[in-house]
């Protein structure tokens, strides 16, 4: 009852806008000192590159003065890696915080925006709450029952698309053909497609070549996964020049700079040492086939992924002996391992396990052998 009276105590002094937001919950970070394996929010298990730490300490001298407004070293290290112009990077505090731009300058407000934003209802958990955000009128067209998604069905009405290529959390990729005849459908119609790269690094096909071919394609990319650097947040989007002003418009009536110095020179130091990440990245591929295979002959049901995580279902689950994989995420939990479970309808029998080092993995896979 304390906790009722407390509760609407504080929210006495909420406005609408926050009363009525749902926000996302990220997955759980263990407190110092508490010893599990962490499966459960697609980090890289192994370090990012020494230059980025020597980029952060070279940093670290000028960390009297403001950064550049626009990371602008950051900006010219993609561009390069891109073979773009810096007028067609954008760069921010990790992805989501670019996706939270895209959704606010690129999508509908209701009332009268009218036409809603598409995506589809298996995917990354934060877009409705991007547009519960900026009230964006919104869509979720059902993916496949094997969770495929047929691009014909976006070829409606609408107020823009959003997807993540590959699928989050099947790790399902979506071809670069397919992606491009979404691109096309969307620019007979005059609306951005925004295609949410995160894990592309792990055997997806990026779009960002044609982005210069159509300029309603918005490719957003993240440090977070293939560069080993999460803690660091910076994401980017790769587009037409007037898509990225209109992002600059949205940052720049928000925080001037949200990425910060140091961050701005480590995540250069990243782009410039690509190689040092495509080769960790190998090492997570190489894994990542091994634990499906593993898995599948202990009777899991596994997804294709062309992520760094996997989306399976335990062996109780598919005899039919339990209704969805909580239990088996609660027992991994006690036995150390936090992987991610999404108690939604069509999702519920599955769990989103990250792919951790080769020990991790081991171990991992020695746990699954035993009754879970
Ligand atoms: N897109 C997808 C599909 C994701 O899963 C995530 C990670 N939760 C992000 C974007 C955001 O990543 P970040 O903010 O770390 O760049």
């Amino acid at each position: 009852m304390w906790f009722g009276v407390i509760l609407l105590c504080v929210s006495v002094f909420w406005n609408d806008r926050v009363r009525r937001l749902s926000p996302y919950t990220p997955g759980e970070q263990p407190k110092n000192g508490a010893s599990v394996i962490k499966l459960n929010t697609n980090e890289n298990p192994y370090p990012p590159s020494p230059s980025v730490i020597e980029a952060v300490t070279r940093a670290a001298a000028s960390l009297r003065l403001y950064p550049d407004p626009s990371a602008m070293p950051l900006r010219e290290a993609l561009a390069e890696k891109f073979s773009l112009s810096v007028e067609n990077v954008f760069c921010s505090n990790g992805s989501d915080e670019v996706l939270a731009f895209c959704f606010g300058a690129f999508f509908p407000e209701k009332p009268d925006g009218g036409r809603p934003v598409l995506f589809p209802d298996i995917t990354y958990s934060f877009y409705p709450v991007y547009c519960g955000l900026w009230n964006t009128p919104f869509c979720e067209i059902p993916a496949g029952d094997d969770f495929s998604i047929n691009f014909n069905d976006y070829n409606i009405p609408n107020g823009g698309v959003i997807f993540p290529n590959p699928n989050a959390p099947t790790s399902i990729a979506q071809t670069k053909e397919a992606v491009l005849k979404a691109a096309g459908f969307q620019m007979e119609r005059r609306r951005v497609l925004v295609v949410d790269e995160a894990y592309v690094e792990f055997c997806g096909e990026t779009v960002a070549p044609y982005i210069k071919e159509y300029e309603n394609l918005l490719v957003v990319q993240t440090f977070s996964k293939a560069a080993s650097l999460a803690g660091l947040r910076v994401g980017y989007a790769l587009g037409n020049a007037r898509l990225i002003q209109a992002l600059e418009r949205a940052r720049d009536s928000f925080n001037s700079y949200p990425v910060d110095a140091l961050a701005c020179a480590a995540a250069a130091a990243a782009v410039r040492d690509w190689d040092y990440s495509r080769k960790m990245n190998r090492r997570i591929i190489a894994s990542r086939e091994k634990t499906i295979s593993a898995l599948r002959a202990m009777g899991w049901k596994v997804l294709p992924s062309s992520a760094n995580f996997i989306f399976a279902s335990p062996p109780a689950v598919q005899k039919g002996d339990v209704p969805d994989a909580a239990g088996v995420f609660q027992k991994l939990r006690e036995k150390g391992f936090l992987t991610r479970y999404f108690p939604k309808e069509r999702v519920k029998k599955f769990l989103r396990i990250s792919i951790g080092s080769e020990e991790e993995m081991d171990l991992f896979l020695k746990c699954c052998m035993e009754p879970l």
